[in-house]
């Protein structure tokens, strides 16, 4: 009997690495194994590997290489931002705003700094997940250093208004160095902001100067690139200071030998991405078939997320009177792969913190499932689920009731 090739629905946990990227990384785990800091030929190598894919990524950024940091990952870049702006500019003020739906590497960050007397601002969501610019606005204090707002959310997709909350942002701090006459506009307190982009970075086109943003996390992971190494966007002139103690690598903000074979896959793989925006379309279109599929066939389905401004390739729906865990080991015997939502939290008892401030109640939070489509999703991949789904469901009802 034929096998199914599975049908991977999870490319907000992870994707598969292209196989460009991985191709073009193999020298530089063989022969071109060099350490990018030393000075001879091996070093000079790796050197200029490293650094044409630091351009390759502020390209697609809309800026220079020399704004990119690499880290290990989206979770570093988060900590790298949010650690390094309050430890740079506590004496300048101790408040951040943040939101309730942040991924946990920036709610962490944030509960670290919050020990060490930063006072946090966690900002609600309306019902679609997002964020109002002049909820922003009105937690702004004297004493506001950053703002961290998630470009789009792992779990539902909804893509906030990034632009709205720099412009009021950008306006604040043109009347705050206005107001400090005769000062250097270091020596005002001004307010940075992050957005942490894992989510958007490679699925969407990015300029960090159209959105105003000062620090931008990316991952390599999300987009087809090897695990283990992201960067972080840092906007030239911010104040940060490093995190991680060691050597001078990467303008003294990231001590450690630099993952030159990552970077490398990590910027091929960004260039793959950046040529396949069209696909988006062709995602969306799977999405929307899945959903309108399921629709058709099982009822008391909810849908969590923007209905409109929501990325494309997610879809995160509760199904009425079945738990996620025992609807996720189903589909998982069927090959269809999927989560609950963040991958990181896959196995915490606790109710999706995303959700619950969406306020969907939590008998519902209990049945949310997420599929997030890639590249490699097809009509047929979608037309399998449509088909198996609705019996799942309907057995899981059966069983529960
Ligand atoms: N931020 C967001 C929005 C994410 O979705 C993730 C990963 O799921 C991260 C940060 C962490 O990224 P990484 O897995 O590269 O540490």
């Amino acid at each position: 009997m034929k096998t199914r090739k599975p049908v991977y629905l999870d490319c907000n946990s992870t994707t598969r690495i292209h196989p460009k990227a991985l191709e073009t990384m193999m020298p530089f785990l063989k022969e071109d194994y060099g350490n990018s800091s030393s000075l001879h030929k091996k070093g000079s190598s790796a050197r200029a590997a490293l650094e044409s894919a630091r351009a390759v990524i502020g390209d697609a950024l809309g800026t220079e290489g020399v704004d990119i940091i690499f880290t290990s990952g989206g979770t570093e870049s988060d900590n790298l931002a949010i650690k390094g702006i309050c430890q740079k500019n506590r004496g300048r003020g101790k408040h951040i705003i943040t939101s309730s739906i942040e991924h946990m590497a920036v709610l962490e960050a944030c509960r670290f700094v919050q020990a060490q007397d930063f006072d946090i601002t966690y900002l609600p969501v309306d019902r679609y997940g997002m964020v109002d610019p002049l909820d922003v606005k009105k937690a702004v204090n004297d004493h506001t250093i950053l703002v961290s707002i998630m470009h789009a959310n792992n779990e539902v997709g909804t893509i906030q208004p990034i632009r709205e909350i720099s412009e009021i942002i950008r306006e604040i701090n043109e009347n705050r160095e206005t107001s400090v006459d005769n000062r250097k506009p270091s020596a005002c307190k001004r307010i940075y902001i992050h957005t942490d982009a894992v989510q958007t970075f490679g699925k969407i086109p990015i300029d960090v100067d159209a959105l105003g943003v000062d620090l931008l996390s990316m991952s390599a992971h999300k987009l087809y690139g090897p695990k283990g190494i992201g960067a972080l966007y840092i906007r030239k002139s911010t104040q940060i200071s490093s995190f991680m103690h060691g050597g001078h690598q990467e303008r003294d903000l990231r001590a450690g030998t630099v993952n030159v074979a990552g970077v490398v896959g990590f910027a091929k793989a960004v260039e793959i991405s950046r040529a396949n925006f069209k696909d988006k379309k062709r995602q969306e279109c799977l999405r929307d078939k899945l959903y309108r599929g399921l629709l058709r066939s099982i009822k008391g389905i909810i849908l969590n997320g923007h209905p409109d401004n929501g990325l494309y390739n997610t879809l995160n729906l509760c199904f009425e009177g079945v738990n996620s865990t025992s609807l996720i080991a189903s589909l998982d015997l069927k090959g269809i792969f999927v989560s609950a939502g963040s991958a990181c939290i896959a196995s915490s008892p606790e109710p999706s913190h995303v959700l619950k401030a969406m306020h969907v109640p939590e008998e519902y939070i209990k049945s949310c499932v997420r599929f997030s489509m890639g590249a490699d999703n097809t009509d047929e991949d979608i037309t399998y689920c449509v088909q198996e789904i609705p019996e799942i469901i309907n057995r899981l009802r059966r069983t529960h009731s």
